[in-house]
């Protein structure tokens, strides 16, 4: 039977870690990092989001300012609020959840965003160091996956991993992080042909498709270590994640559960950039 990975654990610890060297950022420098998270419309679930990032700001003792703005907000008021919040000394890290409202360009609004204090790690900018193999500001959720995976000492220099999912806040920057870690990569999608043929060669499998259980105990060779991203509602309204659990954990030596595995680590992840980027702004 696998180790079940412990991301709530996990995400504890690197807040704890947040904690401290805010403290010292503070005894030193009089100030705290600032997250600015802006929220525009009122969809429930980006409601509840919002409000866990600000819960985490107040437990590593960030500066924590939450925009929320009406469901007809323009762009143009959006890009003012981000020049704004570019220029405040007080805030180091700008969020925008997403999704925005149609009349709003997303990648507009994210390349608006001061690069430096783009904690998601979308802005092109953060793309691009990421491609080159040295990121600023990994996007969230890879970077919590890769936290995971070193803090249960799973090895991935040389190994096989595959990737289900390839999306730009997902699969991508997930296949670029373990390349750059030397592990050989495959990622799939919905048009790769044979899926099972090629989970089955997983050493390290990373299921980001949105697909509730769609890996079954057969798609995945004994021994592998499996990372679950999904979140998926089931129909009696549990949150559930792409992987078949109880048929995959006995052959897996190590598996994320959902929930308590990746999720916890993409806001901590969050809360880590954020204090990645007051250090940067703060050094000059
Ligand atoms: P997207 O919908 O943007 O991307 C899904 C990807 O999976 C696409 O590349 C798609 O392929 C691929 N895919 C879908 N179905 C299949 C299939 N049957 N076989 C092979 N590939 C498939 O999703 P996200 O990347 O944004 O998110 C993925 C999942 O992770 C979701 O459940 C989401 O809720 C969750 N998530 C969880 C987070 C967390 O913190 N726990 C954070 C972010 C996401 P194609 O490109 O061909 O369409």
């Amino acid at each position: 039977m696998a180790i079940i990975i412990d991301g709530g654990k996990i995400a504890q610890d690197i807040r704890n870690e947040v904690r401290l060297a805010v403290q010292q950022i503070k005894e030193k420098n009089g100030i705290a990092p600032g997250l600015a998270v802006i929220l525009v419309g009122d969809d429930p679930a980006s409601r509840v989001y919002v409000g866990k990032k600000a819960q985490d700001c107040a437990e590593v003792g960030f500066l924590s300012r939450v925009e929320k703005l009406p469901s007809d907000t323009g762009e143009n008021k959006l890009l003012h609020l981000i020049k704004e919040l570019n220029a405040d000394k007080a805030i180091h890290g700008i969020l925008v959840q997403l999704p925005v409202p149609k009349q709003i360009n997303t990648e507009k609004i994210i390349e608006a965003i001061d690069p430096c204090k783009d904690v998601d790690g979308f802005h092109p900018y953060n793309v691009g160091r990421l491609v080159a193999g040295s990121p600023d500001r990994p996007s969230c959720t890879p970077y919590g996956i890769m936290e995971l995976l070193d803090r249960s000492g799973v090895a991935i220099a040389g190994k096989e991993a595959v990737i289900v999912g390839r999306s730009n806040i997902v699969g991508k920057p997930m296949a670029l992080m373990l390349l750059a870690r030397h592990a050989t990569i495959t990622v799939c999608h919905t048009k790769t042909k044979d899926l099972a043929a090629v989970t089955r060669r997983a050493d390290i499998l990373v299921a980001a498709a949105g697909k509730e259980a769609m890996i079954r105990g057969d798609m995945v060779k004994d021994g592998v270590v499996v990372i679950d991203v999904g979140t998926n509602r089931s129909r009696e309204g549990k949150l559930v994640g792409d992987v078949a659990f109880a048929e995959v954990a006995p052959r897996a030596s190590y598996i994320t559960p959902v929930p308590g595995g990746v999720g916890p680590m993409t806001r901590a992840m969050l809360m880590k950039n954020t204090l990645k980027a007051a250090q940067s702004i703060i050094a000059g």
